[in-house]
């Protein structure tokens, strides 16, 4: 290689190098600024289509409901052994969001820019054609098996009996008549429900997404308290209290802002980012 040669291949080497240099901080300045570009905004609608694609396609979420349903089975056989039940036994559940899967009514209405309204649910409901939480039909069916009945304790009113009972028929949920859907007649509270079952049978185990499914101690509390009362029952979960998960919607969601249903989009979004940790 002469001189002249040596010189002219070092030049074009050095032009290269510049050039992907320059595009790199290009890239960089781009996707900075792409970021920058984008801004939070009305958090409780979106989260509803986040929370219903994590609901609708995540793994994550199937196992975390075969989890459920698990130890829920692993505590019936355990109960059984235990003969210590004088009366009938029963459990109680909720519906939503614990055995059947409503996230197709959130995509929906978040895609018209809503959100939860009751006659669009009413619409939805009557439908009948919610999707089974993974691992709910096989569970209350072994419960049935065993002779436990099931009680079906709800907030859908008692309009939405028809559809509901033909939605979880159609799903193959045992005991699915109306003694059994037990939905609300003038409170949200579910506890006169849950004492009417307890008059008569031991209820073994109670499931649902809410902690208001359970027991009337979390009943409509501040954010503060509920999370008081949930480490102060910390030895239920898993045992008596079986949760499934719902990351769209829940009393937390009310709580958050002091069950005040006025908000508009923009004040529920400073509600939620002054209740956020960040670094
Ligand atoms: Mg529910």
């Amino acid at each position: 290689m002469n001189r002249l040669h040596y010189i002219l291949v070092s030049l074009m080497l050095l032009s290269m190098i510049t050039a992907c240099k320059t595009s790199n901080s290009a890239a960089k300045n781009n996707s900075t600024k792409q970021q920058t570009t984008r801004k939070l905004g009305d958090i409780a609608l979106n989260g509803k289509v986040y929370s219903a694609i994590w609901q609708q396609n995540a793994g994550e979420f199937r196992a975390l409901c075969y989890q459920a349903y698990n130890i829920a089975t692993h505590n019936i056989d355990t109960e059984l052994k235990t003969n210590r039940h004088q009366r009938p036994l029963a459990i109680i559940t909720d519906i939503d969001e614990t055995i059947l899967d409503n996230s197709p009514y959130a995509v929906t209405q978040a895609m018209r820019g809503n959100e939860f309204d009751n006659k669009t649910w009413m619409e939805w409901t009557s439908k009948g054609s919610a999707f089974a939480y993974p691992g709910a039909v096989k569970f209350f069916n072994y419960a049935a098996s065993k002779n436990i009945e099931v009680f079906y304790i709800t907030n859908r009113s008692t309009k939405e009996m028809e559809g509901t009972q033909r939605n979880l028929e159609q799903l193959g949920f045992p005991f699915a008549d109306e003694q059994h859907i037990m939905l609300m007649n003038n409170t949200s509270d579910k506890e006169a429900r849950r004492m009417e079952v307890l008059q008569k049978y031991d209820v073994i185990m109670y499931l649902g997404d809410n902690l208001n499914d359970f027991s009337k101690i979390f009943y409509k509390f501040s954010q503060h308290d509920r999370n008081q009362q949930t480490d102060k029952a910390s030895e239920e979960f898993g045992s008596r209290y079986i949760v499934l998960p719902n990351s769209g919607y829940g009393n937390w969601e009310s709580a958050l802002p002091g069950y005040n249903y006025q908000l508009t989009p923009a004040q529920k979004d400073s509600v939620f980012l002054k209740n956020l940790r960040v670094y």
